[in-house]
């Protein structure tokens, strides 16, 4: 794990401090944290920490966060070292030689939910294949079903130029219908894909999110998670490709409880982010939205200023500022970036369920207590 790449989220709350005073600088700062709710999943069950903490005694905070650091390791809580993390933007390209996949099942997902991050990283020289699993053949304009397909396809091929990726492999199960599709079948299918394009990050839906109502959605996550598979599965493969596993996945979801570990800074992004949303025509919920709405507003003899003074302008910052942010939990079912940012002093971000290498304790533990026979 490239630790110097992430700013923790320890550091942003100030938890790495000494001295008394700073020690109750941060209690405040992680309480002021505590009350966005954003950490509720990372800090569960720790109303001691925040009783101590609002109280602004010393002793009985020191005593909370031993509580607190004895929940962490309480079989029910999460991992033990699955942290809260603030990935900043980065300089340069950190990522040059690692490959990422976004797998959507449909042609919007990733412009939704991960337009940010996936500029991002490719930004930072992550090399990036796009993979939808659907054909979208139920999604949106066009005056037969065929048309509707050619053109979500088209609009799949627009996003994935906006966004920098090399290359989009549609697999075609029909849409909202992949769960009458035998599960090992897409497994295999992605286990031969991370293998020939040498995967080694994967954003796309938890396959554990709650109360997604989408099969596409939690199906193509399945799919994705039990992809991480042995060197040895499917060794017909291995004639053709060599082995090769994922070794970091970045989940979204949409509506429902959501497990967050990790906040990234898309301000450098969010224009990208928008402009990939403005190539989803023909399902929406961007697209050119925007220049509908303002002649439906028209027609009334009414304008919003937001929306500018032409088509494009409107298409643009109706994204940005209305589908992206005011009114993000209607037309997305997820939270405004901008509000996502806000508690981490960024201006836009986005929030996922990180799953990375875990780090090994035992060479440190050989270091400090191996002994010369
Ligand atoms: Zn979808």
């Amino acid at each position: 794990m490239r630790a110097e790449a992430f700013k923790r989220h320890s550091e942003v709350i100030g938890e790495a401090t000494s001295s008394p005073k700073e020690r109750m600088s941060t209690m405040m700062n992680r309480k002021d944290f505590l009350k966005t709710g954003l950490a509720a999943g990372a800090f569960l069950g720790s109303s001691a920490y925040i009783a101590a903490a609002a109280s602004g005694d010393q002793n009985q905070a020191a005593s909370a966060e031993q509580d607190l650091e004895k929940y962490r390791f309480h079989p029910l809580h999460r991992f033990s070292n699955d942290e809260l993390v603030t990935e900043r933007e980065q300089q340069g390209r950190p990522h040059e030689g690692k490959v990422l996949a976004a797998i959507q099942p449909h042609s919007d997902d990733i412009p939704i939910f991960a337009g940010g991050l996936v500029a991002k990283l490719i930004r930072e020289g992550y090399k990036g294949y796009l993979i939808r699993t659907t054909n979208d053949d139920s999604a949106g304009r066009g005056s037969t079903r065929a048309e509707s397909i050619l053109n979500d396809e088209r609009d799949t091929e627009e996003v994935a130029k906006i966004l920098g990726l090399e290359k989009v492999y549609n697999l075609n199960y029909r849409n909202h219908n992949i769960d009458e599709v035998n599960i090992k079948e897409i497994t295999a299918r992605f286990v031969f894909l991370i293998r020939m394009l040498k995967i080694d990050t994967i954003i796309t839906y938890d396959p554990w999110a709650p109360y997604d109502n989408n099969p596409d959605h939690y199906i193509t996550g399945r799919a994705v998670e039990a992809a991480y598979t042995g060197r040895w599965d499917y060794p017909e493969q291995l004639d053709a490709v060599e082995p090769h596993s994922v070794s970091e996945r970045y989940y979204f979801t949409r509506r429902g409880p959501q497990y967050i570990n990790r906040i990234v800074e898309i301000t450098s992004h969010v224009d990208t982010k928008v402009r990939a949303n403005m190539a989803n025509v023909t399902q929406g919920p961007g697209g050119n939205s925007g220049s509908l709405l303002r002649r439906r507003l028209a027609e009334k003899g009414l304008k919003l200023p937001v929306l500018g003074d032409d088509d494009q302008t409107a298409d643009f910052n109706y994204i940005k500022h209305i589908m992206l942010d005011l009114d993000s939990e209607n037309l997305r079912l997820t939270p405004s970036d901008r509000k996502v940012g806000e508690p981490f002093g960024l201006e836009w971000a986005e929030r996922y369920y990180y799953r990375g290498p875990i780090r090994s304790s035992l060479d440190e533990y050989i270091a400090k207590n191996a002994v010369r026979i």
